[in-house]
């Protein structure tokens, strides 16, 4: 792969499931898979993060110059996750398109001048891109405006991918925390029947396109609602969805902790 060529391929919308911030310490099959991933893919221009962790008003991007690595998760973590740093180049150039994009299809977007990358964007990032060498930015989403209004968004992003921009959404497939912090879930544990009907029905509608189908998971998925108690974790699929234009590809298929399906995704669709 000719990683100077001065016309940018056409780079893919991905949808990864970050699961707990251990990922980057835990010997799991998610951890490896993104590994694995990064160093096959064309690496792109820049990177355009969708974090889960990031809920604002408005779609708002990061105008960051130099973003900081946000720990944002609790003091029971590992010690050696607050010393991680992720100190990649932000993208400027790149915000002021997306807020240009977003902003010609009406969605009302709005410019953080220097919020940095959280979980949601640096544990998949830290093992798919470890040099940290690519420029990147956030885009937040927002859990009181759904999954039609995400897709939109996706969408009008499209034309990135023509442009050298990865997009790159990060949420989870199920994520239903109250199970988990109850406890009885190890790393390892099986994943429960409620778990593996909710994903392997999104893998159905993902690989046949039926987007439809999809944004009205909470009526039409087995246990939709379980899986995602609060939608901010599966809300970057739909951007995924709408940037990627068509039928998806399972790249990956795991669990950890038993009820977190880790679960990503590829749409190669056209930009
Ligand atoms: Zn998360």
């Amino acid at each position: 792969m000719d990683h100077q060529s001065p016309q940018p391929s056409s780079q893919p919308s991905l949808f990864v499931s970050h699961g707990s911030p251990t990922l980057v310490l835990d010997n799991t099959p998610a951890r490896d898979f993104l590994k694995a991933w990064g160093s096959d893919a064309p690496r792109p221009k820049a990177i355009l993060v969708i974090s889960a962790h990031w809920e604002t008003e408005q779609p708002t991007v990061s105008m960051a110059q130099q973003p900081e690595t946000i720990h944002d998760f609790g003091r029971g973590f590992p010690q050696a996750l607050f010393d991680m740093q992720y100190p990649a180049p932000g993208a400027p150039d790149l915000a002021d398109r997306v807020y240009a994009l977003l902003n010609d299809a009406d969605l009302a977007p709005d410019r953080a001048p220097s919020r940095g990358l959280d979980h949601g964007a640096w544990v998949p990032l830290s093992l798919m891109f470890p040099e940290a060498d690519l420029p990147v930015t956030q885009l937040s989403v927002n859990t009181e405006k759904g999954p039609a209004h995400h897709h939109a968004v996706g969408a009008a992003l499209r034309p990135l991918r023509n442009e050298g921009v990865m997009i790159l959404a990060s949420g989870a497939m199920t994520h239903d925390l109250q199970s988990f912090f109850a406890g009885g879930y190890p790393l390892d544990a099986p994943a429960p029947d409620w778990v593996t009907s909710f994903g392997d029905w999104a893998a159905d509608r993902i690989a046949s396109g039926d987007d439809d189908a999809l944004m009205d998971y909470r009526a039409q998925a087995p246990h939709g609602a379980r899986n995602h108690p609060t939608e901010e974790h599966l809300l970057p699929l739909f951007v995924a969805l709408g940037a990627g234009d068509g039928a998806g590809r399972r790249i990956h298929r795991s669990h950890a902790f038993g009820i977190l399906q880790m679960d990503a995704y590829q749409f190669d669709g056209a930009a």
